[in-house]
């Protein structure tokens, strides 16, 4: 149980499209505000998470984009989902220029350490913090890596699962050395893992072989109820709590929380 103060802040990134971070994002979201309260904000100008969470792009109003450029408070930004204890900072229609815009800013890569700092009576309220980051290592992912506490990595299982990944653990490496010195990898999460295809095993092997204890136990296997959830505006979690998916998420939140009561 993080300290009630300071809420623990991951991020989920990786500059990979479709391989499951904001599936994860807003699953683990669901599952940790069972017994947390939970704040998601959507840092991917596709808006996946905040339409994955039932927000439409014609309903969101401010969101990321105002908080981070703007300045807007928290609380002017943030809304409640259909999931108790679970709020959500979406992804507003202005946050696909906010790349351009950051470069240009002062303090640009701390924006969002910044906001979420300074507004102390409101994130106080809140457990966990996660980004939803968008597929690039750009300006808005390394503002969620200096707000962050740690990063979870999805990886999809998948041949070339291991190709790419240094990008992103180099940049972790960097934004260590340069900005969040106590960024911590909090682990990765295999996805799309198909049991019926001996592949998946070579690939699982393959990545615990190269980041050892650093994965994580629990793999998320390939369900097509996943794939249909967004659809209908719910986390799989929630859309179908008996799913192979849904269990799996639910089992993948035990397992970052026993770890993290572990440390
Ligand atoms: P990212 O955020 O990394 O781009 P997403 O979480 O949006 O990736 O996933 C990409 C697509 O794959 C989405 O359509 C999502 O519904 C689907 N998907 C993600 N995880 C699974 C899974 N375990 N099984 C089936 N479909 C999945
Ligand atoms: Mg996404």
């Amino acid at each position: 149980m993080p300290d009630r103060a300071k809420p623990r802040v991951i991020a989920f990134a990786n500059q990979k499209g479709g391989v499951g971070k904001t599936t994860t994002a807003i699953n683990l979201a669901t599952v940790l505000a069972a017994a947390h309260k939970v704040l998601l904000i959507d840092l991917d100008p596709q808006g996946n998470a905040s339409t994955g969470l039932g927000l439409d792009r014609t309903e969101r109003g401010a969101g990321a984009y105002a908080l981070l450029i703007e300045g807007q408070p928290l609380a002017e930004v943030m809304r409640p989902t259909g999931v108790p204890d679970l709020s959500l900072i979406p992804a507003d229609t202005d946050l696909a220029g906010a790349e351009v815009e950051l470069v240009a800013m002062e303090d640009r890569e701390r924006r969002l350490r910044q906001a979420l700092h300074t507004d102390k009576a409101r994130t106080a309220g809140f457990d966990y913090i996660l980004l939803d980051c968008p597929p690039s290592l750009g300006l808005l992912t390394v503002n969620a890596l200096v707000a962050a506490d740690s990063v979870i990595v999805p990886l999809q299982t998948e041949f070339f699962a291991l190709e790419g990944v240094s990008q992103i653990t180099q940049t972790i490496d960097r934004i260590r050395r340069a900005l969040n010195p106590s960024l911590a990898l909090e682990g990765i999460v295999l996805t799309m893992y198909d049991r019926r295809n001996n592949l998946s095993e070579l690939v699982a092997q393959d990545v615990r072989g190269f980041f050892k204890d650093k994965v994580f136990e629990t793999v998320i296997p390939r369900n097509i109820r996943i794939t249909e959830a967004p659809s209908h505006g719910l986390p799989v979690t929630v859309y179908d709590a008996r799913s192979p998916g849904a269990l799996a998420y639910v089992a993948l939140g035990e397992e970052m929380l026993r770890r993290q009561g572990a440390r």
